[in-house]
């Protein structure tokens, strides 16, 4: 009655998810070990350690969160912001706005800092902010997938520090694409994806943290597992991590060596973000990164000799995401469904005021080779003179092997 899976082999130009290496696929295939099976704990130490090297930190806490992206940063928000605690949320895109809708569920006092969409925050507009409100925690975005702009935080993270708050960090777009140096940049926390830059499938949030973030949480009161009777109402109104799923404070005992049971494990999730990590650190982080600058490059420079415009500050962009306007009198709906139907190819539209003027087009992870970019630029140009666009045909890939081969 129902049929076989039988997808088809798209070519995932989109700010993720994205192509997944096979290698990671078959990872998958690995049979299912028991949670506290000495290979399995085995397989979360390394884990562990292969994330602190993705985050370039010395922070001892680097585990994934078992979610998507956002489980990770509501795990993080929700296990530091007390009731009444004032968060600073600078926004610049769509995911700013959730970095609020999280702290606001978990009672935080939030205020906001807004800036165009397309446009960054220069630096030291938020470091005023940080002395004027003086909050608890700061949170930002450091790569707007919506908007494909990426904000410079190292001096938001060392103003963070000087008034003491905690600097909070949806690196969610950039881990495993651009440099993210959670140490160099006193980033007290930071969320990654797992299907953007590491090309691995969506169902985890690799985080880590610092001592300043382990102490909150070790200051606040804790409920013992099973023991829930014994705090107090006073206690859950004063300081008690509201939610069992993402209470950090648990997950630490659960990562750590007393491996005190909390949830199961994704078991095969876990092999897959293993196996991503393996390729990351096979390939080596800084030739990632190039290849990522390789492949924006490439792409941009195809867009531009066709005679797209690309949108938002280039200075700020965001590497593996890049977002072009969509042409006078041309209907962007129309022209993904081409590609997906014709070519097999998926790039993505935009939220709210970006809906109908922008494409933004991935080139992350697996997802950034150069067969990619060729075809997709091939097959835009395509579809574009198909309907009636004005464009330079015949030019995109021209130079974007331009920059393939170093002309
Ligand atoms: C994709 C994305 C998220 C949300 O990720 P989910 O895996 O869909 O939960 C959060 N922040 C940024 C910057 C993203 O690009």
């Amino acid at each position: 009655m129902y049929k076989d899976l039988d997808t088809s082999l798209r070519t995932i130009m989109t700010p993720g998810p994205v192509e997944v290496d096979p290698r990671v696929l078959r990872a998958m295939c690995t049979p299912i070990l028991g949670q506290f099976d000495p290979q399995f704990t085995g397989i979360m130490n390394e884990t562990m350690e292969m994330l602190r090297k993705l985050f370039q930190t010395e922070n001892h806490w680097a585990f994934p969160i078992d979610g998507t992206s956002r489980a990770g940063i509501e795990a993080v928000l929700a296990s530091i912001i007390e009731p009444g605690d004032v968060v600073l949320v600078p926004i610049y895109g769509r995911f700013g706005h959730l970095l609020v809708e999280i702290s606001q569920r978990y009672g935080a006092k939030v205020v906001t800092l807004e800036t165009e969409w397309g446009t960054v925050f220069p630096p030291q507009t938020v470091i005023e902010k940080i002395r004027e409100v003086r909050p608890k925690i700061v949170a930002m975005v450091h790569g707007e997938t919506s908007t494909a702009c990426m904000q410079p935080l190292k001096e938001i993270g060392a103003a963070s520090r000087e008034v003491g708050a905690l600097f909070v960090v949806d690196a969610v777009a950039t881990i495993g694409g651009t440099p993210v140096k959670v140490d160099e940049w006193m980033i007290d926390a930071a969320i990654g994806g797992t299907q953007k830059c590491l090309s691995v499938p969506s169902g985890m949030a690799p985080i880590t943290f610092n001592s300043r973030v382990e102490e909150v949480l070790l200051r606040r009161k804790r409920v013992e597992r099973g023991l829930a009777e014994r705090v107090t109402s006073a206690e859950w109104d004063d300081g008690v991590i509201r939610t069992n799923y993402f209470d950090l404070s648990q997950l630490m005992d659960y990562w750590g060596p007393a491996r005190l049971n909390h949830h199961t494990e994704a078991t095969s999730m876990l092999y897959a973000l293993r196996e991503g990590l393996r390729l990351v650190l096979e390939e080596g982080l800084e030739a990632r990164f190039k290849r990522h600058l390789r492949h924006e490059a490439a792409l941009m420079a195809g867009l531009e000799a066709m005679g797209l415009s690309l949108y938002g500050e280039r200075v700020n962009k965001l590497t593996p995401v890049t977002a072009v306007s969509i042409p006078a009198g041309i209907d962007g709906e129309a022209v993904r469904a081409m590609l997906l139907n014709d070519f097999d190819i998926e790039i993505a539209s935009s939220f709210g005021p970006l809906k109908g003027k922008i494409w933004r087009i991935g080139t992350m992870g697996y997802s950034g080779r150069q067969k990619n970019v060729l075809h997709v630029l091939g097959a835009l140009e395509a579809v574009l003179l198909r309907f009636g666009a004005k464009v330079n045909a015949g030019k995109a890939v021209q130079a974007a092997l331009d920059v393939y081969h170093d002309k």
